[in-house]
Formats: structure tokens, sequence, C-alpha cells
């Protein structure tokens, strides 16, 4: 089993969800960018990716290692990693990816849509 495949039960949900929409400007305002690194964005373009992915997905994702959401397809590519989008940021999207609703699992007063550069603690508020 390769790692993509991991990635991908990672974000398996028993329905599909809705993708979020949300402007390029946004994301970019709340992600941050360094100009060594490419940003790559839930645009309308990088979605059709996504809907080529059979089967049932997640739309948000949460990094273990900052602790904040994203929309499934935001990354920064550097090098050959994808990583997590927001910047300074040393989280990547293998390891450090959890589906938005494994954490609301545990943190049932988390909104069932995150809000973008909020930092939600695994373990509730700190
Ligand atoms: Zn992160």
């Amino acid at each position: 089993m390769s790692d993509d495949e991991d990635w991908l039960r990672e974000i398996e949900g028993e329905d599909d969800e809705p993708m979020p929409e949300i402007s390029e400007v946004e994301l970019r305002k709340v992600f941050g960018e360094s100009p060594s690194e490419t940003l790559v964005l839930s645009s309308p373009e990088t979605m059709e990716h996504f809907v080529l992915v059979a089967g049932p997905r997640r739309s948000w994702l949460w990094c273990l290692h900052c602790e904040r959401a994203y929309p499934l397809g935001s990354y920064r590519l550097v090098e050959e990693l994808q990583m997590c989008p927001y910047s300074e940021c040393e989280g990547d999207t293998v390891l450090d990816l959890w589906a938005w609703q494994k954490v609301r699992d545990d943190n049932p007063h988390y909104p069932e849509i995150p809000e973008l550069g909020i930092v939600y603690p695994l373990y509730g508020e700190r």
C-alpha cells in the first residue's frame, strides 16, 4: 500500500461533503505565501482532480502540526513534498493530515465547517 492510498483512506467518509467554495484571494491571505514555495489551492481547477477520485471524501482537513484546518486540495509544494498550506508550518499532508471530522469526534463543540486560520487543539481549548 502506497502513501497515497493511506492518504485517501484517511479522508474517506460515508458521504461526500461539498467542497468549500473559498476564493483564491482569501486562501492566499490566510495561508500566507513564501516566494520560494508553490502554494496549491483548492480552486475550481484543482478541484477537478478530486472529482476524479472515486468514492466518498472529506472536504476539510486538519493539520496535526499547527492544528489548523484547510480545504482538501490546498497544500504547499516544497520540493517533492506536499506540505500543510499554512506558511511556516512543518507539517506535511501525509503524516500530519487528519480529516476534520476525526477531530470533531473528540471535540463535538467544534463547528461542522471550521474557520480558516483558527487553531483547534485536539484536546479542547487550551
Ligand atoms: Zn500545519
